[in-house]
């Protein structure tokens, strides 16, 4: 993504495009697979942790990334590729390969919904299915 495909994807979302926020959004778009703020901060030399950490949540607050925890003991970040609001059904599922810890988005498997009993209000889904990766799999 470029710059200003990026500026205007914050603008979108509601979320003034600041420096930080332009910075980690490329970034996180540059991305094949969901990144930890350990391995964002590795990416981005220019921002320190706890600014990464801070832009990270405003992303979050207005659903310009998504976060989960995917097994391997860290929340993972990515990207949302929705243009505007981000329903839960448009969602992908998460596999986690046990062996070379990699996580991989599944893009085209939606997540499953579930109906939950009246008064129960559903904010986000985790969905992770861990197993061995196609790569993996073959060197056994
Ligand atoms: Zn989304
Ligand atoms: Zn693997
Ligand atoms: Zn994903």
């Amino acid at each position: 993504m470029s710059t200003d495909q990026c500026v205007d994807k914050l603008k979108n979302r509601g979320i003034k495009p600041t420096a930080a926020r332009i910075i980690v959004f490329k970034e996180l778009s540059k991305q094949e697979s969901p990144v930890s703020l350990l391995e964002l901060e590795t990416l981005i030399d220019t921002l320190d942790k706890s600014t990464i950490s801070r832009t990270l949540s405003v992303l979050l607050e207005h659903h310009a990334i998504h976060a989960f925890e995917d097994g391997s003991g860290s929340t993972k970040y990515e990207i949302c590729t929705s243009e505007s609001n981000c329903p839960i059904q448009n969602r992908h599922i998460h596999f986690f390969c046990e062996e070379c810890r990699h996580t991989f988005c599944l893009d085209n498997i939606h997540i499953p919904i579930v109906q939950l009993p009246q008064g129960f209000v559903m904010d986000s889904i985790n969905y992770t299915v861990k197993g061995i990766c196609p790569s993996c799999n073959s060197k056994r």
